[in-house]
Order: structure tokens, then C-alpha cells, then sequence
């Protein structure tokens, strides 16, 4: 059995643990709070919450923790942190900070003996193998990335900031014309513009004015400026009903050209229809907790991503289960 502990109960938090309850091979044994623990309610019964402030003294009880902070502000801090204790998994996704991060947790992996793997999920995650083996199959191709439909929990927060707002949805939607565009093989360039347009739910408080609400989305350096948005008002019963999910997903596609003379176009395409973002990016961080003991039982130390596991270690099946089965 593989000894598993939670830092962070948030929806990643409770997704883990959902994942581990369907996991023959493995056993939550904690989950860790920065809050309270009398506060934070768990489902699997027998369980502790602990303050995360004595995790070290379980050091010795958990094979592999897995961190379910922010990407943030939590995950720079306690990813390195807790490196130093325990063989970890995150799933830090803010993609343009990735070196630093792994360079941290690298360190503090390597310093203590341990074994640690971020950016675990699907992107990063899972679309980065795609993007990776789809590169080294067709060297002389484009790859694309096109996100949704799905909620984008950080436009989400950036919308619910704006004074009048009450509370609000961000979806990201893939323009079709672009995603058939890239599966024709013709290598389109596309703008940001191009490829993926943004649809707003706002609840506004009373009184609030909602032509400036939707003129400051609209407008958002980095957010939206670059995009199509539409905004839509509503209330906060159809809000409740209909905009409550996590559902996401999205496409890495790449063409490339083969033959003597480049006379062949390919066409590689993966897509994610996710009914829920944390239920199955924790199904993702559960394998890959599942491979990183068996990377640390083998003598693997320092820090590693997706891009270092080899495939069968994600399985529970045997190596020859798999060759009879999936190969
Ligand atoms: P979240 O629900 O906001 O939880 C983040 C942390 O906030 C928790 O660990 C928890 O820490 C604290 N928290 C949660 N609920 C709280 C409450 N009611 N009161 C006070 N504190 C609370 O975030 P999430 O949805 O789990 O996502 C975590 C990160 O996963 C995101 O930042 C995102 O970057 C990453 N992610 C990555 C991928 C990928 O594909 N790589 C996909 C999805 C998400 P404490 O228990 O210590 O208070």
C-alpha cells in the first residue's frame, strides 16, 4: 500500500481524496490544514486533520504527499518546503514560472534525499507529454493548444474583483473555425484573438452600473483586452443553477509533414472533455503519486515533471498485465 497525505483541502484536496478512495494499491493516511482542523470536514472516516504546522512529525508515515495549494502563492512557498520532508506532487501550473519552481524544489529534493514531481495535471500535465511526443514525431510541424469550453477559475477571480460585482463565471471557448482550420493540416498563424473567445457571467449588486462593469471586463490588460467577450447579467438563482460546474477540457493538435520529399500531412490531435477540472486533474496527481514511489524506491531523488516517468509506472496493473492488455 502506498502511504498518501493531503496538504491543502480545497477542491484539489477533496478531489485526492475521492481518487485514492478508488485506488486498490493506496491509503490516505492525513490530510494538513493551514486552517483549523476542528473547521475542515473530511469524508473518509478515521481520518485525521492535522495542523499543517506538525507534518514534520509524520515524516516517516507517508510515502507520498500530495500538495493541493494555489499555484499562487501556496505552491511557491510549500512545494520546496515540504520537498525537504516527504516525496511531493503539485500540479503548479502558472507555465511561464515553471524553471524557478523546479529549480527550488530541486533543490530541497536533492538536499534531503527525496524525490519530488510538479506540474502535474492536465496542462501542464497531460498536454505537455502530448506536446512533447507530438513535436518528437513530427519535427517539421505546428503545434497548437486550444483550452474549453471550460471555466478559467483565474478570470473568474479577476471579473469577481471589479466593484458591483457579486459574484461571477469566466468561460474560454475554442473558436471552431480555428480548431478546424489546424485539423485541416494547413499550419494557420492565429492570433490570440483568433483561437479562443471569453463568455462572462456576472451578478451585479443592486444598483450597480453595469455598462461600467462590462466596459472594465472588456478592457482588462492581460485578461480580456485581447479577446472577444461577451457579458452576459444575470441573477443569482440562474447563476446557482446553471453556473455552478467545473466542467473544462481542450485540444493539443499538431500537423507535420513526412516522406522523402515532405509529401505526407499527419495530423495529431488529443482532447480532454473534462466533467469536472479538480476530479480529474487529482485522478492525473494520484498516478503519478503512484510512480513517483516507485521512482523513489528505485533511488530517484531531486526534482522530476511528467516528461521523466515512464508510462507503465502509472498503473496499478503488473508489467505483463500490460503488455497482454494495453500494449
Ligand atoms: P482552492 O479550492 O482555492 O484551494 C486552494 C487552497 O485554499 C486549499 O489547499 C486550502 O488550503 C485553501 N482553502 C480551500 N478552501 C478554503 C476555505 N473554505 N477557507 C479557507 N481556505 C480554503 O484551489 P483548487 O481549485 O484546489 O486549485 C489549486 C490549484 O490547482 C490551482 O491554483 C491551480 O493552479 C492548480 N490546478 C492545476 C491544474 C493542472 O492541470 N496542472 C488543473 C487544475 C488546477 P488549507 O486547507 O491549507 O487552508
Amino acid at each position: 500500500m502506498t502511504k498518501i497525505g493531503i496538504i491543502g483541502y480545497g477542491n484539489l484536496g477533496r478531489g485526492v481524496e475521492s481518487a485514492v478512495k478508488y485506488a486498490p494499491d493506496m491509503e490516505l493516511v492525513a490530510v494538513f490544514t493551514r486552517r483549523d482542523p476542528a473547521t475542515v470536514k473530511i469524508q473518509t472516516a478515521g481520518v485525521p486533520v492535522v495542523n499543517v504546522n506538525d507534518a514534520a512529525s509524520w515524516k516517516d508515515k507517508i510515502d507520498v504527499m500530495i500538495l493541493c495549494g494555489g499555484s499562487a502563492t501556496d505552491l511557491p512557498k510549500q512545494t520546496p518546503e515540504f520537498a525537504k520532508l516527504f516525496n511531493v506532487v503539485d500540479s503548479f501550473d502558472t507555465h511561464a514560472n515553471i524553471p524557478q519552481h523546479f529549480a527550488a524544489v530541486d533543490a530541497a529534493a536533492k538536499a534531503a534525499g527525496k524525490v519530488s514531481m510538479i506540474s502535474v495535471g492536465w496542462d501542464p500535465g497531460l498536454f505537455s507529454l502530448n506536446r512533447v511526443y507530438a513535436d518528437s514525431i513530427l519535427p517539421d510541424g505546428k503545434t497548437y493548444t486550444f483550452w474549453g469550453k471550460g471555466v478559467s477559475q483565474g478570470h473568474s477571480d479577476a471579473v469577481r474583483r471589479i466593484a458591483g460585482v457579486k459574484n461571477a463565471k469566466q468561460y474560454t471557448i475554442p473558436v471552431d473555425a480555428a480548431l478546424e482550420a489546424v485539423r485541416s493540416g494547413s499550419n494557420p498563424e492565429l492570433s490570440t484573438r483568433q483561437k479562443h473567445t471569453r463568455e462572462v457571467f456576472v451578478v451585479a449588486a443592486e444598483g450597480a452600473d453595469k455598462a461600467k462593469i462590462e466596459n472594465e471586463i472588456k478592457t482588462m490588460p492581460n485578461y480580456f483586452s485581447d479577446y472577444d467577450t461577451t457579458v452576459h447579467f444575470i441573477d443569482e438563482e440562474e447563476f446557482a443553477k446553471n453556473h455552478s460546474g467545473m466542467a473544462h477540457g481542450g485540444f493539443v493538435i499538431r500537423s507535420g509533414k513526412t516522406g522523402w520529399d515532405k509529401e505526407f500531412t499527419n495530423v495529431i490531435e488529443y482532447s480532454l472533455k473534462l466533467g469536472s477540472n479538480p476530479a480529474f486533474t487529482t485522478s492525473v496527481l494520484v498516478a503519478y503519486a503512484r510512480a513517483l514511489a516507485r521512482m523513489y524506491k528505485e533511488g530517484a531523488r531531486g526534482c522530476k515533471t511528467v516528461l521523466d516517468v515512464p508510462p507503465a509506472y502509472l498503473s496499478e496493473k503488473s508489467d505483463e498485465e500490460l503488455r497482454k492488455d494495453l500494449l
